[in-house]
């Protein structure tokens, strides 16, 4: 949508290297048509500094600091110079058991810190064989908004990714992801009319092949991209397909 500046988002997971992170310093290039951001294991924030491309972290705690050993606080994202943080992505909420209230908690300390949060939603299979695909994304998306005040939604990126497509290979149809887009679209400008400026990135097996059918629906904003982002060709033509 015009109203709407894309985004590509890289999620390199636990993957990549020092060497591979150079590579794509000096071969991913920012662009103003639209946000590229790569989001980077902890231990190669401060490397990227000097990048053109904007970075963001993975995770970070609910805390602001104190006696959680091996969390990171937010601040410390920012020191580094990360303005993004994923937060709620379904392999912490299934490898960390990560719930729904912390997940909200997560995403008003990342706010508070002036960092935005890229908030992922998404079914497992059994749900959407279920039918229950807008009722369990919704009840997502009601928990964060019983913890942070509703302006959040103007402030945050919104991650559609079915569990399902997530490094799988699997990728939802353009129309089957432009449905749950449409959908989060229309509960979150309820909640707030200037939701209708949040953008909302699909993720679960994007690649440099079938980007373009997904960017090119009307409330699908770009994308949170897995594997291909370890793949700085792969990267680039993502990066491409918004334009
Ligand atoms: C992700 O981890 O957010 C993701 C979408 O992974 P992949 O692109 O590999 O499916």
């Amino acid at each position: 949508s015009n109203v709407r500046k894309p985004m590509v988002a890289g999620n390199w997971k636990m993957n990549g290297s020092l060497a591979l992170l150079h590579t794509f310093i000096s071969e991913l290039k920012a662009s103003p048509l639209l946000d590229t951001v790569l989001c980077l294991p902890y231990p190669y924030l401060a490397a990227a500094s000097k990048a053109s491309f904007k970075v963001g972290a993975q995770d970070c705690s609910q805390f602001g600091a104190g006696a959680h050993t091996g969390d990171i606080a937010v601040g410390m994202l920012q020191e580094l110079g990360a303005t993004y943080v994923i937060v709620g992505h379904s392999e912490r909420r299934q490898d960390h058991n990560e719930s729904n209230i912390a997940v909200a908690l997560k995403v008003q300390t990342v706010l508070n810190a002036g960092l935005t949060p890229i908030l992922c939603v998404g079914e497992p299979l059994k749900v959407r064989e279920a039918g229950n695909v807008n009722k369990f994304v919704f009840e997502q998306l009601q928990a964060v908004i019983d913890v942070c005040s509703k302006d959040f939604l103007e402030k945050c990126i919104i991650a559609y990714e079915p569990i399902w497509a997530i490094g799988t290979g699997k990728t939802a149809s353009p129309e089957q992801a432009q449905e749950v887009h449409q959908f989060i679209r229309t509960e979150i400008v309820k909640w707030n009319h200037n939701a209708v400026s949040t953008r909302l990135l699909y993720g679960g097996s994007v690649n440099a092949s079938n980007a373009h059918a997904l960017f090119a629906k009307p409330d699908i904003d770009g994308g949170l991209i897995g594997g291909a982002s370890l793949k700085i060709d792969d990267f680039i033509a993502i990066c491409n397909a918004v334009k």
